[in-house]
This record gives C-alpha cells, sequence and structure tokens, in this order.
C-alpha cells in the first residue's frame, strides 16, 4: 500500500496507539470528520521509548495502520510517524515508517564551532534590523547581537536534525518521507523570533521541513488540559505562524510547512485558540496527540463491567504499587497529586461508573479525578505485562472501546480544532 504522495495535507492529527488494536476506531474519527466537511489526514505516531516500554517494533504499528486503511477503504494519505527519534534511534524506524519527528531538544543550547557560527551570521544579513511579517502589527528587530546568540543557542541542534535527515534520506531516497523537527521536549519556550532564525537554519541545511514543534509556553502534561496564559499562548501561535510563512517566502522551505502541536492529547482550554488562529491566518496545523487512547481502553473494559472492570481495577492497583517507577520517565510531562490518588481499597470497590467517570476527562463533572487519569496514562507498562491477558479482553469487548476512541478523537479533539466545534461534548 503506497501513499499518493509525500506532501503532507494542511490538516493532519497524529494519533497513539500503544496496543496497536485501535486503528480501525481512530481512522473512523477521520472519516467523520470528512463526512462533516473537513478533510483530516491521520498520521499514527509512536515513539522509541513506547516501544520500548511495551516491547512493540514499528512494523507493527504501520500493520495495524495499513489494515485500518484497507477495512475501512480509506483513500486519502495516512502516514506512520517514528516520533521523537534521534541518530541513535532511528534505525529500527527506517523501514516502517514515512513520517520522522526528529527531536533535537537535548541539543539546545551546545555549542557548534565558531566557524559554522561566523558563516550562519555573514550569511544572515536580511535578518538584522526590523523584521516586518505580514499580518502581524508589531516587528520583530534583531540586532547583531541577538542573531549572534539565538545561533549560538540552536545552530548545533539544527546541524544534529540535520545529521540525522541525511540518514533517513540515505536508506529511504530524497522525497520519500515527511520531515519534522522537535525542540518541544524543553523548559524553555521558543520565541517566533527564534523560530524565524531556527527556520533560516534548517533551510540552510537543505532539510525539506515540512512541519516543526516548538515548546510553546505553558504546560502540556500529557492527557490533561493545558496549564498557562491561553491568551499569551494564542498570540504566540499566531506570531509563530507569521513567522513561518516568512520563512516559507524568504528561505524557500516547503509552501506546506505547518506548525505541529504535540498538544499531549486534552488541550481543551487552547483548542479554540488553535481554531480561530488558523481560520485568520489560513494555515495548516498537525495536532499530535499523546497515547491517552490507551485510557479510552481502560474506559471501555471498566464500562463492560465483569471481567473488564476487574482488570481495569487491577491496572490501576498495580500502577498505584509502582507509581514512583511509572512516572520517572514522563516526569517533565505530568502532574500528579499523590494526595488525589484513590487507594487500591477504594477503587477495587468502585463501579463501572465511578471508574469510568474519574477517568475520563470531562472536566466539567465533579468526580473526575486528573491525578488518578495520569498516573493510569503512565500505567501502559502494566498492561504490556499482561500480554494476552490484556489483548484478548480488548478483543472482546472491541464495541464498547471502539466507541470511546472514536468519540474521544472525534468529539474531544478533532471538532474543537479542526472543525471549531465542540461535537457533543
Ligand atoms: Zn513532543
Amino acid at each position: 500500500m503506497t501513499n499518493r504522495r509525500f506532501t503532507l495535507d494542511k490538516f493532519s492529527v497524529g494519533v497513539g496507539d500503544r496496543f496497536a488494536h485501535q486503528a480501525k476506531a481512530q481512522l473512523e474519527a477521520c472519516l467523520r470528520a470528512s463526512r462533516a466537511g473537513v478533510e483530516v489526514v491521520p498520521v499514527w505516531n509512536k515513539s522509541n521509548r513506547e516501544h520500548n516500554i511495551i516491547g512493540s517494533e514499528p512494523s507493527s504499528t504501520r500493520a495495524a495502520a495499513d489494515a485500518a486503511v484497507k477495512s475501512l477503504q480509506w483513500t486519502k494519505p495516512y502516514y506512520c510517524d517514528a516520533d521523537h527519534i534521534n541518530l541513535q534511534t532511528v534505525e529500527r524506524f527506517l523501514t516502517s515508517c514515512d513520517f520522522y519527528t526528529i527531536d533535537v531538544a537535548d541539543f539546545i543550547g551546545r555549542k557548534t564551532d565558531q566557524s559554522s557560527m561566523d558563516a550562519f551570521v555573514r550569511r544572515h544579513s536580511e535578518l538584522l534590523g526590523e523584521i516586518r511579517i505580514n499580518r502581524v502589527e508589531e516587528s520583530f528587530e534583531i540586532t547583531p547581537a541577538v542573531l549572534s546568540q539565538v545561533a549560538s543557542k540552536f545552530l548545533f541542534a539544527v546541524q544534529q536534525a540535520s545529521a540525522v535527515y541525511r540518514r533517513i534520506e540515505s536508506a529511504k531516497g530524497k522525497g520519500n518521507f515527511i520531515s519534522e523537527v522537535s525542540m518541544d521536549e524543553t523548559d524553555f519556550a521558543q520565541t517566533p523570533l527564534e523560530l524565524l532564525i531556527i527556520l533560516a537554519a534548517i533551510a540552510d541545511e537543505g532539510i525539506p521541513l515540512q512541519t516543526i514543534a516548538p515548546k510553546f509556553s505553558g504546560r502540556f502534561n500529557k492527557g490533561v488540559d493545558y496549564a498557562g496564559d491561553v491568551s499569551q499562548f494564542a498570540r504566540e501561535m499566531e506570531l509563530d505562524l507569521a513567522a513561518i510563512a516568512h520563512a516559507v517566502r524568504e528561505y524557500g522551505l516547503p509552501s506546506n510547512l505547518k506548525l505541529s502541536i504535540h498538544s499531549g492529547s486534552d488541550k481543551f482550554s487552547i483548542y479554540p485558540a488553535i481554531h480561530s488562529a488558523l481560520k485568520q491566518c489560513n494555515a495548516g496545523v498537525h495536532l499530535k496527540t499523546a497515547g491517552t487512547t490507551w485510557l479510552e481502553e481502560i474506559i471501555g473494559l471498566a464500562e463492560a463491567g465483569g471481567e473488564g472492570l476487574a482488570l481495569a481495577q487491577q491496572i490501576y492497583i498495580e500502577a498505584y504499587a509502582h507509581r514512583e517507577e511509572l512516572c520517572q520517565p514522563y516526569a517533565t510531562v505530568i502532574d500528579i497529586d499523590p494526595q488525589r490518588l484513590p487507594v487500591p481499597a477504594e477503587v477495587r470497590r468502585w463501579s463501572s461508573e465511578e471508574f469510568t467517570s474519574a477517568l475520563r476527562h470531562d472536566p466539567s463533572s465533579d468526580s473526575y479525578n486528573r491525578s488518578f487519569r495520569q498516573l493510569l496514562h503512565v500505567g501502559f507498562k502494566i498492561a504490556a505485562k499482561m500480554g494476552r491477558k490484556y489483548l484478548d479482553l480488548l478483543e472482546a469487548n472491541e464495541e464498547v472501546i471502539a466507541k470511546n476512541v472514536t468519540h474521544n478523537l472525534y468529539a474531544r479533539h478533532i471538532g474543537p480544532v479542526f472543525l471549531g466545534d465542540n461535537g457533543g461534548s
């Protein structure tokens, strides 16, 4: 099965599917968008970390995506994203993936050699002075000192991105894959001005970049809402869109270059701002969600009652016992209040309704418990260890789980971001 082309459409959604059982239910959400009048292309993303924790290979993500596409007769493009890869981890993704998120966050702030620095600053005198960009009233003022300072912070990271890009290109051939550069997993947000300078450096390296994932201000914790100043985010995003449009014109980057927002899922409070910024700037976006589909699996199992509910309770109880170890790899992207975690004895008594209403992300519900949700979110290792037992129950309860997976993706993410509605909760 081949894709029509490797030019990413205006709207795309990154979906995670930890156990490779929900591709069909996820694709169904894109079909609903299509019926509602908006084309949203699915990209199945799974990081090396996730594959390692679960013990899976990128070929399983590809097989699940291909099977879903075939079964639902999806005729538009779709992709498999090697999420957050670097030079050390890219190899195992070279065969099965056609979208690469090259993560260089760890290299931000590392110094490159002085001659590269000097050459960059010399080459980009057009960046000096007052930069006016379309649609934005204010202008950027870049002094030689600012240019050198930003270059010294990001040039090495861009050179690393280039090395990873070359490795992928040598394996797959130019034009046969989509490239994204991500800088989101770091402590400090990049400003729109920094983004412009980073894009100039990426263009210099000849990377045909189609998406870029900066870090925005505020916290993007996994599976819970945005924590930060929504109006500041909105302003930042509009300036980023303007910087991208400017860089496309000025540096010949691909005309479909767009922002990739690594949302970590469920950023309900900023989705309306994203939608209106896209509309205002006639821009596209790649909305990457995290593996919260797995939480819909747990919700579906709990809703099914009986063995399903018992397994959901058992997963929580084990996650509770191993909470420190499970949270450690995700420390920068979760925020759990241990006081708010229900004790195992209590959860063991919960009904389907009590379990699902604590887990389901309905901010208006008093029963919703974000600490409970975040612990389960990082607890997928427990389910992975259960192996067949977990997968058999997923298969036995496919219908109730699929209903939750599709509704979550369509009504809570695709609707608000791409259609500008709240799809019914
Ligand atoms: Zn990310």
